[in-house]
């Protein structure tokens, strides 16, 4: 499922491949990806017109147009994909983190796409089809991106409350970008249990949660995706936490299952 590093590529891919095209052509009819809008009202708003920068806040990735027009809004959902394909074959895409990588060429699952002037198509792929269309997203109440969150911001975040600190880590208006694997796996880095209650973190563990944040979203970002992250291999019964072989526990925190090391993260 994509979270903050991917949805990172997928808007790299837009602003390498897409920015300044013409687009001639949308194909706005999945009503379901597309809604509420109905078919047309894209395809409306933005023939005739160009993406003109793109956008990432935690997981929402929208693009400006040219002439200052709609906002495209993209939400990748639990499988979507930007997929860039040229006339002639050639095909750039967000990166590897599908299980049975797609064979280049398959648009089977296109659920929307822009036609360019030169034949280009930038898509979105999607089998699962959780992905989301919409003009003029709203994104004001996500909280600051996980990726570039101050110290201070990232205190307030885990302030107030007594939720689960991984409860915590997943609210997107408090901390925007964080998904269930790389929840675990800052957790995991910081050695703090999933299930302790925010107020009860000392500074040093906010502090310890803060560095391991940035050291997550860095180590995906740069390794291709929150699949290649330590600890996301041994999120199985009968794994040994990679740092000291005991055994891995399971459960169940924030109504997301949740994995930690049974020896270093204890509830304190
Ligand atoms: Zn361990």
């Amino acid at each position: 499922m994509p979270e903050l590093p991917e949805v990172e590529s997928a808007r790299s891919v837009i602003e390498r491949a897409a920015l300044g095209r013409l687009i001639v052509d949308v194909d706005d009819t999945d009503s379901y990806v597309c809604r509420p809008h109905p078919p047309g009202e894209i395809r409306a708003a933005l023939v005739g017109r160009r993406l003109a920068a793109a956008h990432r806040r935690g997981k929402s990735l929208w693009c400006d147009t040219s002439d200052v027009g709609a906002v495209l809004g993209i939400h990748l959902g639990m499988s979507g994909k930007i997929v860039i394909a040229d006339a002639d074959g050639g095909e750039i895409d967000g990166g590897d983190y599908w299980e049975g990588r797609r064979v280049a060429g398959d648009y089977r699952w296109s659920r929307f796409a822009l036609t360019f002037d030169d034949g280009g198509r930038m898509m979105l792929v999607d089998p699962r089809r959780l992905g989301r269309i919409t003009l003029d997203p709203p994104v004001d109440r996500l909280g600051p991106d996980a990726a570039i969150i101050t110290p201070a911001a990232f205190r307030a975040a885990l302030t107030g409350g007594t939720a689960p600190v991984k409860a915590r880590l997943l609210d997107q208006r408090a901390l925007a970008g964080i998904g269930n694997l790389l929840a675990d796996e800052i957790l995991w880095r910081a050695r703090v249990h999933p299930a302790q209650p925010v107020d009860e973190l000392t500074a040093r563990e906010v502090g310890k949660l803060l560095r391991a944040t940035r050291e997550a979203v860095a180590a995906a970002l740069s390794d291709g995706g929150v699949h290649t992250l330590t600890v996301i291999p041994f999120r199985h019964a009968g794994a040994l936490c990679p740092r000291d072989r005991a055994p891995m526990a399971k459960g169940t925190v924030g109504g997301r299952t949740t994995w930690w090391c049974s020896a270093e993260q204890v509830l304190g």
